[in-house]
């Protein structure tokens, strides 16, 4: 089944054609600017990359640019729209009433716009993509699959916070997690790897990039995870600061005289890896940077690995012991001393990684010894491909 997978932000929208059938990716890009000056296409399909700059005011215009793409006689994938079987949208932020992905109708609409303020700068854009893809292949089933629906299991003790209960009643403050579609897919993967049913399992999946979290993934289903109400909670990211003392913020606020958009800022943009090393949110800069003395960067690398440590440690505990490690995403797939350093110390679990097997990038492998009981797993994430997965079935579903 051929499915178009949206993936959607404010000023930006992605795109991947996939055969779900081979697995396979017929074509795929970024639509850069929108609404912006300078706004660009990129197209890959067949071998070829092209790209065009022209004005694309919204995203209906970046929708039809991305159709006409898939259906150009040179570097298409298409030759029909009616090729197209399904689309499926990434949606930020499910809230409470999407535990699973869903076929989009009205109702479905309506509940999406409901989940907007828990989101305010992901799912305006991604209900914006969901209607102009609506309106140019208006026969076309629409999917959305959340961010958040994996997450969806925990059990209360994992999300309530120790705040007056009301604020949960009221406004819907509780832990909600992200990365989902990525830590089921890594997930999924890990256990076609160890041969092992998913039910089965007690696993820790770290998805670490730009944006990070852990989860404790238990018999398939997520019981904890290290992002919370927003997405900034657990280990530090490149901008994000991770686990602050809430009493720090308020004090902070009062002794700098900021207000709560200002601190917002400071804790999503210009903390972690940023906020400690001084030098970059990119962890390749830093770990450039900590090679060559700078102490700062050290620091930052030494607590993000600490704090993923102490998080792996400590969902272990959740789940009353541990099979696998699973190292996912920018730095999970590529950073061989970042995943070296976390695995320090891991050792009294029985997780013991082999330094000539983690010499390695990108690729699905086991990198633990033959003699550790818990074994360390690189899975390369593929969003799109549990997206591209979950929607075929569900539209297949529909149809038989
Ligand atoms: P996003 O969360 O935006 O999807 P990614 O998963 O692409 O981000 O992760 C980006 C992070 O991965 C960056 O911090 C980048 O430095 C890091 N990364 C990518 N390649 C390497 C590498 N070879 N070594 C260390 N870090 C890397």
């Amino acid at each position: 089944m051929k499915v178009l997978v949206i993936n959607c932000g404010s000023s930006s929208l992605k795109y991947q054609l996939i055969d779900t059938a081979g697995e396979q990716v017929l074509a795929k890009g970024l639509v850069e600017r929108i609404g912006i000056e300078g706004s660009l296409i990129t197209h890959r399909a067949r071998g070829q990359k092209v790209q065009q700059q022209t004005e694309i005011p919204d995203h209906k215009v970046a929708i039809k640019l991305v159709v006409d793409a898939l259906l150009s006689p040179d570097h298409g994938a298409l030759k029909s729209l009616d090729e197209i079987a399904a689309v499926g949208h990434r949606v930020v932020h499910g809230g409470e009433k999407f535990a699973d992905s869903v076929i989009i109708n009205d109702e479905v609409m309506t509940t999406l716009s409901d989940c907007a303020d828990l989101a305010p700068l992901h799912n305006p854009a991604n209900i914006i993509g969901i209607k102009a893809c609506q309106g140019l292949l208006p026969n076309v089933p629409q999917v959305a699959v959340f961010d958040t629906a994996f997450h969806q299991t925990m059990p209360p003790q994992a999300y309530i916070y120790g705040l007056p209960y009301e604020y949960y009643e009221q406004y819907g403050i509780r832990r909600y997690g992200f990365h989902g579609t990525s830590h089921k897919y890594v997930s999924q993967r890990a256990a076609k790897l160890l041969g092992r049913p998913l039910a089965d399992l007690k696993l820790v999946t770290c998805h670490l990039g730009n944006g990070s979290s852990i989860t404790a993934v238990k018999d398939g289903q997520s019981i904890d995870t290290s992002l919370g109400f927003g997405t900034i909670s657990g280990t530090i990211m490149g901008t994000r600061s991770g686990d602050v003392d809430p009493a720090a913020i308020p004090y902070i606020m009062e002794q700098a005289g900021l207000s709560a958009a200002e601190m917002n800022d400071i804790l999503y943009k210009k903390s972690g890896l940023l906020g400690i090393s001084g030098i970059s949110s990119d962890a390749r800069d830093v770990e450039e940077a900590a090679n060559n003395g700078n102490q700062r960067a050290r620091l930052a690398l030494d607590i993000l690995c600490y704090l993923t440590r102490k998080y792996i440690g400590a969902y272990a505990a959740a789940m009353g012991g541990l099979d696998a490690i699973v190292f996912t995403a920018g730095i999970g797939e590529n950073s061989v001393t970042i995943r070296n350093q976390i695995c320090q110390g891991l050792e009294f679990l029985g997780a013991k990684l082999d330094p000539t097997k983690n010499n390695t990038r990108g690729q699905e492998i086991d990198v633990s010894t033959p003699d550790s009981t818990v074994r360390i797993l690189i899975i390369p994430t593929n969003e799109e491909l549990m997206i591209a997965q979950d929607t075929a079935e569900l539209v297949g579903k529909k149809v038989n």
